[in-house]
């Protein structure tokens, strides 16, 4: 099959899977660049095949040496389309990952549902015994709740007061308003329920109760916090009110596994073009502008960088870790005040239409296109591929 790129809305419903394969191996090479990590050994990433799971875990493997237990939600190739993206990463981590000797395997499914938990549970008592890390990286844009049924859809509205703000068209480049209707109580409640803690609370809970939690496990789960101009609609949103409650959630579980000398973090991370924050009215432009800032004062970081760094020198480096507190600032040059300083003032002039926008966009576009393993030098995009590429190990 020849795969090209075929949008809908803000997601892209193709992906290729040389290009995907291509993007993996560009992670691996660069932690095989960096200095060995003392770090886990036995981990579990929920939300593995994209994004910043997905980093973790190729960071654990290629880092620290870890085995690895990767659940997601994603589709293979069926009746002429492709496989996403996440299931193209998955395939190309686990072939390089097993040639490189180490353990890696998957479960593809609903990681809200208590079924999958409990395959999880079983396949790490069979094959790891225990783990020592477990990752929580869902984003997800809907949820049902694994004992009453409801099912909760997650919105990206403010709370409170609707809220007008520039936006970038992507269809015709230019800079729109764009308003924003408050959330309703429901809607709140909804997004908390999908993206907030709960979830990852089982999770910690059932692992524990089955006795495949690592005596000194750890445990993290990824966040969000952001500048002022974003706040109506991340920080102090729906989405905003979620990420409370995931870190209270935090500090929950610190308590549960405290017997087990266990710890549970909250990390803050970066802003980055991922398919969950495309999604995001607003942030995209904000984007563009933070990694041209970024970019030019050499602090731009990927991925890969930012999960290096976070289990490098902040997870597995004790001195380095808060005291008592259990939340991680990775996002920590992103929010340096020259660099906020730079954007909020690019922000004023792209409200004024001062600046060209057109280079920033073209660039968002094109980390974009990367996601789904499109827009890179060294891939053939005319050859003909086999879309139904197997991930071995899958349960
Ligand atoms: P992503 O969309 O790249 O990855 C989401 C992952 O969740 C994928 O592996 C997907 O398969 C999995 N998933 C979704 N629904 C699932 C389900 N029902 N069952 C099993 N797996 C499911 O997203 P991301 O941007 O890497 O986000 C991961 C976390 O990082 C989120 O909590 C997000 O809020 C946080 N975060 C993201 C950013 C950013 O700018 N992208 C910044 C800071 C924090």
């Amino acid at each position: 099959m020849i795969i090209k790129p075929k949008f809908r809305g803000f997601i892209c419903t193709t992906s290729h899977p040389v290009g995907c394969a291509h993007s993996v191996q560009e992670q691996i090479n660069y932690v095989k660049q960096q200095k060995p990590i003392q770090g886990p050994k036995k981990v579990l990433v929920i939300g593995a095949s994209t994004g910043y799971g997905l980093a973790s875990r190729i960071v654990a493997t290629f880092g620290s040496g870890a085995s690895t237990l990767g659940v997601f939600l994603e589709k293979p190739a069926s009746n002429g389309n492709t496989a996403t993206a996440g299931w193209y990463n998955t395939a190309a981590f686990e072939t390089a990952a097993t040639e490189a000797g180490y353990y890696a395997k998957s479960i593809n499914g609903d990681a809200f549902s208590d079924q999958v938990k409990e395959k999880t549970i079983a396949l790490i008592k069979e094959e790891l015994g225990q783990v020592d890390l477990v990752v929580y990286s869902i984003a997800a844009p809907r949820r049902t709740h694994p004992v009453s049924g409801e099912m909760f859809t997650s919105v990206i509205k403010p709370i409170g007061d609707s809220f007008t703000s520039k936006t970038v068209d992507m269809n015709s480049n230019e800079i729109v308003d764009v308003t924003l209707e408050p959330a309703s109580e429901q809607e709140i409640r909804s997004t908390v329920a999908v993206m907030g803690g709960e979830d990852w609370e089982r999770w910690m809970h059932l692992l524990k109760e089955a006795g495949v939690l690592a005596p000194g496990a750890t445990t993290i789960s990824y966040s969000y916090i952001g500048p002022k101009i974003t706040y109506p609609i991340y920080k102090e949103g729906t989405i905003g009110r979620a990420k409370d409650h995931l870190y209270a959630t935090s500090k929950e579980i610190n308590k549960q596994i405290q017997d087990i000398n266990g710890k549970a973090f909250v990390a803050v991370n970066k802003a980055l073009v991922t398919q969950a924050s495309a999604a995001i009215p607003v942030v995209p432009l904000y984007l563009m502008l933070l990694a041209r800032v970024m970019g030019k004062k050499g602090l731009d970081e990927n991925c890969i960088e930012q999960m290096y760094r976070l289990l490098a020198s902040r997870l597995y480096d004790t001195e380095k870790l808060p005291n008592g507190e259990h939340l991680i600032r990775i996002d920590d040059y992103e929010m340096q005040d020259d660099v906020q300083a730079e954007v909020s003032a690019l922000w004023e002039k792209v409200c004024i239409g001062e600046i060209d926008i057109i280079p920033d966009l073209e660039k968002y576009r094109e980390e974009f296109f990367k996601l789904f393993g499109f827009g890179f030098d060294d891939v053939d995009y005319e050859e003909d591929v086999r879309e139904d590429v197997p991930i071995v190990s899958i349960k």
